[in-house]
């Protein structure tokens, strides 16, 4: 993170420690974020991506201190990434050298992220006793293989679609991204009537005029078969996916991926946001100025980490789900009362509502 980035993002919140590690052995190179600990310890997850930037980092560690806050948890925001390819044939080695690179870090708690799993947050737990979304074995509530964001995004749908007045049964659902958040979306969606009209992953997409059959695509995903080369429907190309006309409109995949220059292209009259900021704030503006309705990320896709909170209580998968419901259904309902009375658009009265729950927090602090 250059000196000017730090300068530019910097606020009355933080972010409170920024570190870069280079380990000359495994040949590790990382990013830690730790952007505001007024809640307690910082929990937010460990992504490996090879073009994972500092201000990227920073930006999803800043959606974490508000995600913790809105969500009721005792927890303040982070964020690492391991900066290699997810299928490194190093990535064990790499996990291990990144744990006790941040062993001392006792203040941040890493959970899994895109590129990393609950396998690699038990190596991590080997090597010094702290991460979040462990395997069942060690006591976790792996909230991946639970599908509880993807859970999360349905009950904001839920919410939103008696607030709004958008039945799910027949909405026809548009899902960018058909990994553990996405598809995990389509099978709670589906399962209350709503169509998927189309999905992709990295390398392209598939479409159905009638929807497609999401238990065909969740055993072709089990079996490893990109979206790609799926059989269950039309192939189309990776990004004709934000023009496909939809009730509800779920990016899945990675941030960034609505701007300014393309928020024209969708057509939908919500959007629900499973991805960590994967809409900038201009363009959230733009499509809240055409009428579209939007549930920010802070909200709608805090499922995981209210499940990872819940595993670091020792409660159980069904405490997990109770939360998981409770706390996105009060919170999709204040924001979008928010938002109708307001006139402001969503990002803005969700930043609002978090903020409102840091500062308070942080009257409490004698030191930052
Ligand atoms: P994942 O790696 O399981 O799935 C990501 C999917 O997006 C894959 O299908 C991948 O091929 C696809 N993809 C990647 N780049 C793409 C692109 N440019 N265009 C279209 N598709 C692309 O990841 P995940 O766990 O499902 O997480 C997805 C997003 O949700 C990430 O932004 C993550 O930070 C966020 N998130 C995840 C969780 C969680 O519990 N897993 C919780 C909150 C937020």
């Amino acid at each position: 993170m250059s000196r000017s980035y730090i300068d530019h993002f910097a606020d009355d919140f933080g972010p409170e420690k920024v570190i870069h590690i280079y380990e000359p052995k495994s040949k590790l190179k990382a990013i830690v974020v730790i952007d505001n600990l007024s809640l307690g310890v910082a929990v937010g997850g460990c992504r490996i991506a090879s073009d994972v930037t500092g201000e990227e980092v920073f930006r999803l560690a800043r959606a974490m201190t508000l995600k913790n806050a809105l969500a009721n948890l005792p927890h303040g925001g982070a964020k690492s990434a391991i900066i290699a390819r997810p299928d490194d044939p190093e990535k064990e080695k790499l996990i291990r050298a990144f744990a006790v690179s941040i062993k001392h870090l006792t203040e941040y708690i890493p959970g899994p992220d895109m590129g990393t799993d609950e396998t690699c947050m038990a190596y991590i737990y080997d090597e010094i006793g702290r991460a979040v979304g462990l395997p069942k074995v060690l006591g976790g509530l792996p909230l991946d293989q639970l599908g509880t964001t993807g859970f999360g995004v349905a009950i904001a749908a839920d919410v939103a679609s008696e607030i709004l007045g958008i039945p799910l049964k027949g909405a026809r659902v548009v899902i960018q991204g058909f990994g553990n958040v996405g598809s995990a979306a389509a099978r709670n969606l589906t399962d209350r009537g709503a169509r998927l009209m189309a999905t992709c992953d990295i390398n392209g997409g598939v479409y159905h005029p009638n929807g497609l059959d999401v238990p065909a695509l969740l055993r072709e995903r089990e079996k490893g078969v990109p979206i790609s080369e799926s059989r269950v429907g039309q192939s189309i190309p990776r990004d004709s996916i934000l023009d496909i006309e939809s009730d509800i409109f779920i990016p899945a995949a990675r941030p960034d991926i609505v701007t300014e220059a393309n928020q024209h292209l969708l057509n939908t009259r919500l959007i629900l946001e499973g991805a960590n900021i994967p809409i900038t704030h201009g363009a959230a503006k733009m499509l809240h100025n055409r009428g579209i309705w939007l549930v920010p990320d802070i909200i709608a896709n805090s499922g995981g980490v209210i499940c990872a909170a819940t595993e670091l209580l020792s409660l159980t998968e069904a405490n997990a789900f109770d939360r998981i419901q409770t706390t996105i259904t009060e919170n999709t309902e204040e924001l979008l009362e928010r938002v109708k009375e307001e006139n402001l658009p969503p990002h803005e009265v969700a930043l609002g509502m978090a903020k409102e729950r840091i500062s308070q927090a942080m009257t409490y602090r004698a030191h930052m």
